[in-house]
């Protein structure tokens, strides 16, 4: 049976972490992180991935705001908001809570934002930096994946990672950040996608097998080597009448199969999931240093 990647813990020892720097940062240098974050329209997803985000803020003891917009807000109302918190000397993080309305032109937002406070990562600046394995704010999601491998004893080092998904958020930055020559790194990476004929290919082949598909249990056991290492970024819901809400999240993978084959395993929920806001603050932090240095 394989070992259970804990994302609970992980993301707990991350958030201590940060906390106690915070703190340290405060009382030594007289700086508190600030984290801004935007929500425009009334998505209830959105909406509740904003509470945890500020719930997490008040944890580390950052100084956070959220500004809550309506659903009709024209784009150059929210660009002109994302350019104030740009200039406002308090925030050294914001974050415009994905998606946005139709109307809006969720590119143009991005790009509005100072990437020196893009601690999503996903202005082309810093996706730049990242792609060519400069110092830079990483994707929150694809950095939790980074940390779990490492701080789990998984370092991706001389390991076949194989990367099921090729979206912006998750499958590329996973990609960009683990091929490089670095430390916690310097893998042989592998992005498979819809594209190819045979998926079983390419995870049979994997030290390291990274689901980032959007499909519930789609990798199975019988696709996996004897002792890879699994990552399943997936959250999905399916419906399960024992539970209150008539669902439950299931990932990318299906577990019972898996878990006989693998060496070790991250759970949903329980897994990368967690890591996404730890990194956050951690990446807040960062920025609020950046900022905060000479030159
Ligand atoms: P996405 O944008 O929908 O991308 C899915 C990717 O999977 C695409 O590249 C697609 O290939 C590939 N794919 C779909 N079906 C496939 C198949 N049958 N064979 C091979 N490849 C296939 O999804 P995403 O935003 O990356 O999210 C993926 C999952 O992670 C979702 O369940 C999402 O909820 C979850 N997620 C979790 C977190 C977290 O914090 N834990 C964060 C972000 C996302 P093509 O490019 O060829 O279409």
């Amino acid at each position: 049976m394989a070992e259970i990647i804990d994302g609970r813990t992980l993301a707990e020892d991350i958030r201590r972490e940060v906390r106690e720097e915070t703190a340290n940062l405060k009382s030594t240098r007289g700086i508190t992180p600030g984290l801004a974050f935007i929500l425009v329209g009334d998505n209830p997803a959105s909406q509740s991935y904003v509470k945890s985000k500020e719930k997490a803020c008040v944890e580390a003891g950052f100084y956070s705001i959220t500004e809550r917009m309506p659903a009709e807000t024209t784009e150059q109302a929210l660009l002109d908001k994302v350019r104030q918190f740009n200039e406002d000397s308090r925030i050294h993080g914001l974050l415009v809570q994905l998606p946005l309305p139709k109307h809006i032109n969720e590119s143009k937002v991005i790009e509005a934002i100072n990437p020196k406070k893009d601690v999503d990562g996903f202005h082309p600046f810093n996706v730049g930096k990242l792609m060519i394995g400069e110092d830079t704010l990483k994707p929150c999601t694809p950095a939790g994946i980074q940390e779990m491998l490492v701080r789990s004893g998984n370092d991706p080092s001389g390991k076949h990672v194989v990367i099921v998904g090729r979206s912006n958020i998750v499958g590329k930055p996973i990609a960009n950040i683990l091929f490089q020559k670095q430390a916690g790194a310097n893998a042989v990476v592998t992005v498979a996608h819809t594209g190819a004929k045979d998926l079983s290919v390419y995870t049979k082949s994997a030290d390291i097998l990274i689901a980032a598909i959007g499909k519930p249990r789609f990798v199975t056991g019988a696709m996996l080597k004897e002792g890879v290492v699994v990552i399943d970024v997936g959250i999905n819901r399916v419906p399960d009448a024992s539970a209150k809400n008539g669902y439950r999240i299931v990932g990318d993978v299906d577990f019972d199969s898996a878990s006989k084959v693998a060496k070790a395993i991250t759970p949903v929920p329980g897994g990368v999931g967690l890591m996404t806001v730890a990194m956050l603050l951690k990446n807040t932090l960062k920025a609020a240093k950046n900022l905060s240095s000479p030159g």
